[in-house]
């Protein structure tokens, strides 16, 4: 074998210096014989944002619940740090799902807070059950996490004495308690005022300036034109097309890509 082709066979360490912090391959969600997701290959790069558009029912949220196993591929894989997150077999173990719960955070439309317990106490709750950390560790994560967020005046507040713009920020300070290292968000704006959004859009404007990697599906374009580096552009379960959000923004290529944004300018 000579040199070149030596430098060119990848080592067996590859995958675990994998240059994305997480990827979908060929992955494939059939729900009673309809691909919602049809053969989506996907790399998030480390501390990228990467944003998802496309039309209502064109696979988004179904695409972006396989990346922690909310939704099992049908078939493809997830790979998370190069590594598959389900090694060997097709079913996760409640271990192995545990685990990439805490790297992969999930922020969704609605906020899902407890409404018996006050906007700390939320943030604590999986701290304490998932990481096994002391109270008074959880309390003090918390209470710099709400800081972050803008909400320490919520501390002692239950989510229906906040605005769904605080719940939301709230729900993502309580994603973020259990250090994620990639955060995915289900357009966590689209049930707010404008207003509110804003308020959430600028917490998630904060946190990919912080660095961290996040996928996020979105309606709102100027985020995604803004703050994400990679845009991807989603119909009928398949990437129609993908790149540098301002291109893809405003010199679509694809006919589809064009009407979905004509109709939503
Ligand atoms: P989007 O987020 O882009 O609006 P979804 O991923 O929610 O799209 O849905 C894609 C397609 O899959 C839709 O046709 C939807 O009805 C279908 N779908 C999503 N989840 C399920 C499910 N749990 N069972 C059956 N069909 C589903
Ligand atoms: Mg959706």
């Amino acid at each position: 074998m000579n040199v070149a082709m030596q430098q060119s066979t990848s080592p067996p360490t590859a995958a675990a210096e994998s240059r994305y912090a997480a990827e979908a391959q060929n992955v494939t969600v059939e729900f009673h014989g309809h691909k919602a997701v049809d053969n989506v290959s996907l790399g998030i790069a480390k501390g990228e944002v990467c944003a998802i558009i496309g039309p209502s029912g064109s696979g988004k949220s179904t695409l972006l619940r396989t990346f922690n196993h909310l939704q099992e591929p049908t078939s493809g894989q997830i790979l998370i740090n190069g590594r598959p997150t389900v090694p060997g077999s097709r079913k996760p173990k409640p271990a192995d799902l545990m685990q990439l719960r805490r790297t992969v955070g999930m922020c969704f439309q609605s906020f899902n807070l407890f409404p018996h317990l006050t906007a700390l106490e939320n943030i604590m709750l999986a701290q304490t059950k998932a990481l096994g950390r002391s109270k008074d560790e959880a309390r003090e994560r918390g209470r710099h996490l709400l800081e972050r967020v803008g909400l320490e005046a919520k501390a002692n507040a239950r989510p229906s004495q906040c605005s769904g713009g605080q719940q939301q920020r709230i729900a993502i300070a309580r994603a973020l308690a259990l250090d994620p290292e990639i955060m995915l968000f289900d357009e966590p704006t689209s049930a707010l005022d404008p207003e509110l959004g804003a308020e959430v859009l600028a917490v998630m404007r904060e946190l990919a300036d912080s660095g961290m990697t996040m996928l996020v599906v979105t309606h709102e374009m100027n985020f995604a034109e803004d703050v994400a580096e990679h845009l991807v552009f989603m119909a009928d379960g398949v990437i129609v097309e993908q790149g540098d959000p301002s291109s893809v923004l405003r010199s679509p290529q694809q006919e589809r890509t064009q009407k979905f944004l004509r109709a939503v300018n």
